[in-house]
């Protein structure tokens, strides 16, 4: 008799798929900041925000502290009037990526390593992105397409590695995701596999079953690069996550990226770093800033930048520090500042 009153009951409780999470998330900043207490806080919104508008899921909002203007999880989120501002040298093409495309959605810069774009669509969109301004609507969205960009990997025998970036390849669905990593498999001289995602991260609940299941199965090298700038990211959902992927046998790094006002700060990268390490994931990268239109209020001084990086190598392990890069357009790897 209680079996019908038990079950809807059931399906209530059911955590949350990534897609449903996905699709509620908050796509105006004034429903953003009413969300957090901080209603008519700042002025409006930029002109910006019509073309990349205002993303944030439950997931992340759960993380910010209600009541703070400068709240570091906040400022990444939030669409500020200073997007709005023309600053010379700040760019929409700032990295170069459209000289080293190759096909549509495949770049490559690097020797050995392309990269595939594989999704215009992000779990968020962080204010300082240097892809806001990438014409996603020519980048690959079918098999058949995706088939024709990695003609070029076919074609050249010194590409070892296919790096799956966007957007973020992860807000492909399981299924489709299989295929791909399938066609890359297939061909013979790939041996690596790298994934650059933030969706650990903004939605740990996309680690599903499927996610684990064909890393662990790929004859692939796996690399998941996570993009976390801020100890406060990390709650025990994310963690869980990073453990997860460690389990695949992928090798988890960590890229950030230097934003003033929400990481430029030693103690702030120090514990980064170590809860990084914590969740065995090792700090890669930390990028200077690169010069995107709309994005100079976030940029921190290189020589800021360099000081940082020496104080944390008088606190931390050598592995824990992490390569402090910059992004230079024509250049035949990243450049290491420091
Ligand atoms: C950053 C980047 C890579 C990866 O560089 P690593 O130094 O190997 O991490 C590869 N291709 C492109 C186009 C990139 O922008
Ligand atoms: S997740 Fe990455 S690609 Fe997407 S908006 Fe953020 S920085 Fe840009």
């Amino acid at each position: 008799m209680n079996i019908v009153a038990l079950e809807p009951e059931s399906v209530r409780t059911r955590p949350p798929s990534w897609q449903a999470i996905v699709k509620s998330a908050i796509r105006d900043s004034g429903q953003l900041l009413q969300r957090l207490d901080l209603a008519g806080h700042l002025p409006g919104s930029p002109t910006e925000e019509k073309n990349f508008p205002t993303f944030v899921p439950e997931t992340w909002l759960r993380r910010i502290q209600p009541g703070d203007p400068q709240d570091p999880l906040l400022l990444q989120v939030l669409p500020r009037l200073a997007e709005d501002a023309v600053v010379p040298g700040f760019v929409t093409d700032a990295v170069g990526d459209l000289e080293a495309e190759q096909a549509p959605g495949l770049i490559q810069k690097y020797h050995g390593r392309a990269l595939l774009i594989t999704s215009g669509a992000c779990a968020v969109h962080c204010r300082y992105c240097f892809r806001r301004h990438y014409p996603y609507g020519q980048a690959p969205v079918s098999m058949p397409q995706f088939d024709d960009a990695l003609e070029v990997v076919r074609q050249d025998t010194q590409i070892d590695e296919v790096i799956l970036s966007g957007g973020d390849p992860l807000m492909m669905v399981d299924n489709k995701l299989q295929q791909l990593i399938e066609m890359i498999e297939a061909i013979e001289h790939v041996r690596r596999l790298r994934i650059h995602t933030r969706l650990p991260v903004l939605i740990p609940q996309r680690v599903t079953s499927g996610l684990v299941g064909m890393l662990k199965k790929t004859r692939l090298a796996k690399i998941v690069v996570l993009h976390i700038n801020h100890p406060q990211e990390i709650d025990a959902d994310v963690r869980q996550a990073m453990l997860q992927l460690v389990e695949c046998h992928a090798l988890l790094l960590n890229q950030a990226v230097l934003l003033k006002g929400v990481n430029d700060d030693l103690e702030t990268l120090i514990t980064l770093s170590k809860q990084l390490v914590d969740s065995h994931c090792q700090p890669y990268y930390l990028h200077q800033l690169d010069r995107v239109a709309g994005v100079a209020h976030f940029e921190v001084p290189e020589a800021e930048g360099c000081k940082l990086i020496e104080q944390m190598r008088g606190r931390l392990p050598g592995y824990a520090v992490p390569r402090y890069v910059r992004e230079s357009p024509g250049e035949s790897s990243k450049t290491v500042i420091v």
